[in-house]
């Protein structure tokens, strides 16, 4: 597997969705790669910091602005780093999942 590949994983793997042989794959290629190793590191706080806030502030519109400001804040540090576009989609498309739960 290589960079392009993990990108592809890396949230059905944070969210423990991949099959074993395919999360093994993206687990060898993070220990191999720091650069993936830290894009999944600060994709996986991002994911527990929402999580969390979810967990703590039932109201929607709230758990909206929750979800806004993590996107400003993943913006912010997209102009830090390329991969910041691939964040910000996790994000919308946690803000769709989110809405059609709520
Ligand atoms: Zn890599």
């Amino acid at each position: 597997m290589d960079c392009q590949e993990i990108k592809k994983y890396l949230y059905p793997f944070i969210d423990g969705e991949l099959d074993r042989k395919r999360s093994l794959k993206v687990q060898a290629h993070l220990d191999s790669c720091p650069l993936c190793s830290l894009e999944f590191e600060s994709e996986k706080k991002i994911e527990s910091v929402i999580n969390e806030k979810i967990l703590r502030d039932k109201a929607p519109l709230a758990l909206r602005e929750r979800v806004i400001e993590q996107i400003e804040l993943a913006e912010a540090r997209s102009s830090l780093r390329s991969s910041g576009q691939f964040c910000l989609a996790g994000l919308l498309c946690f803000i769709t999942l989110t809405e059609a739960i709520l």
